[in-house]
């Protein structure tokens, strides 16, 4: 889960991180009642969960609480790289005198975090990595021991010669790694954090990536998830304990496992169909899961055919065909459906499903089962 900017602010805050003052505000006249909290300058911040915000022109600063009022009203009417901005975050500017990159990241290769750190920081870390790969430091850090002090000075040395400001910076690095390590963060990264004329640091931008899996821990993160940005369908489906993520083709999928509902994917591709979604019922195939599956999928206007691809193991194929009848029962299903159902009761399956007379194309493999998808959308247009 990742979590935007003001949010992860709102954590490094929590650990001590220096950041500034600030609040969210979802329309431009509230944008200018929280700068007339704050000391100006200001900046106005887009709050969407894509990088790249300050070059799409979502990052503006302004001198007076009229003068947010406007950037904020201009900020919130963008979409940057597809997302509509529907909020931002106020907050006082920072004097920038140099702008840094902290980062912390998992390495999955090395079964460690590495943190990064560069004197060329508020660009896109990426391009850095590749035209001046020198200009990164990196180090790896065991999870075991953690971040020793020394570790942190060493980092620091690399942006700073000032000992003072070193010593500053290796704070920041320790307590960056502490949030990272404590929220169970894939990602936590300061990028830029900004030295002030005065000396100061201060972690201008943030960005923390949660590890879903360990989300069960932080029901305070959770908390924060933005259903602002969230697929709505996305959410129901988990509510439903049902892993749904939506694509962009026509061809809706119900499968059980996510090994098989990926296989599934590329079958349906390797004939030529696009899936709209990626569907796992899960192994448990209570009818009622069937059912809000069949909801999920048709509610997505850009399916023209679903498949049901079920592989039946701790899944019995009776219970999906019982609460594929009862979604027919209960709702109209203008699409029509290929059904490939093998394994655990597939006799009882394919006996309720005829005896119910619902309209069904039946398929004996997978692979005969996505042809007949494919071409089922490919007439549908
Ligand atoms: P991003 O483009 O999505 O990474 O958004 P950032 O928060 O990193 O902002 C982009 C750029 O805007 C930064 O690299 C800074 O140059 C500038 N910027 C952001 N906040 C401030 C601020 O408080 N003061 C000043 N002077 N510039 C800022
Ligand atoms: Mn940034």
């Amino acid at each position: 889960m990742k979590l935007l900017e003001y949010a992860s602010k709102e954590v490094f805050r929590r650990f001590g991180l220096p950041v500034q003052e600030g609040k969210l505000a979802y329309t431009p006249e509230e944008a200018r009642r929280v700068a007339e909290t704050l000391k100006p300058p200001y900046v106005v911040k887009a709050q969407v969960p894509v990088g790249g915000r300050g070059k799409a022109g979502g990052v503006k600063l302004a001198h007076t609480p009229e003068e947010v009022e406007e950037k904020a009203r201009h900020i919130l009417n963008l979409t940057i790289k597809g997302v509509p901005v529907k909020k931002v975050l106020v907050t006082e500017a920072a004097d920038i005198a140099h702008e840094y990159y902290l980062g912390v990241v998992v390495d999955r290769r090395n079964n460690q975090p590495v943190i990064m750190v560069s004197a060329e920081g508020g660009v896109d870390i990426e391009e850095v990595a590749r035209t001046k790969p020198e200009a990164i430091h990196k180090l790896a850090v065991d999870p075991i021991w953690g971040l020793s002090d020394f570790q942190a000075r060493q980092l620091a040395f690399r942006l700073f010669q000032d000992k003072k400001k070193a010593l500053k910076a290796a704070g920041i690095i320790q307590k960056l790694y502490r949030a990272f390590q404590e929220v169970d963060a894939q990602l936590a990264e300061i990028n830029p954090l900004v030295e002030t004329p005065e000396g100061e640091l201060l972690a201008v931008d943030a960005k923390i990536v949660v590890d879903d899996n360990a989300l069960y821990r932080h029901p305070d993160l959770e908390q924060m998830r933005d259903m602002d940005y969230e697929e709505p369908k996305e959410l129901e489906a988990k509510a439903a304990d049902l892993s749904y993520v939506k694509l962009d083709g026509t061809i809706g999928c119900c499968v059980n496992g996510a090994g098989l509902a990926m296989a599934t994917m590329d079958v349906i591709k390797h004939f030529g169909g696009e899936p709209a979604n990626f569907l796992d019922i899960g192994g448990s195939s209570r009818p009622e899961k069937v059912i809000k599956a069949m909801e999920i999928i048709t509610s997505d206007p850009n399916v023209k055919v679903i498949y049901f691809n079920i592989f039946g193991g701790i899944t019995r194929c009776d219970d999906v065909a019982r609460g594929l009848v009862e979604a027919f029962r209960t709702m109209e299903v203008k699409v029509p459906l290929v059904i490939r159902l093998t394994g655990t009761n597939e006799e009882e399956g394919r006996r309720i499903l005829e005896e119910s007379g619902i309209p069904l194309h039946t398929a004996r493999t997978m692979s005969e089962g996505a042809q007949k998808a494919v071409a089922l959308a490919q007439q549908a247009g």
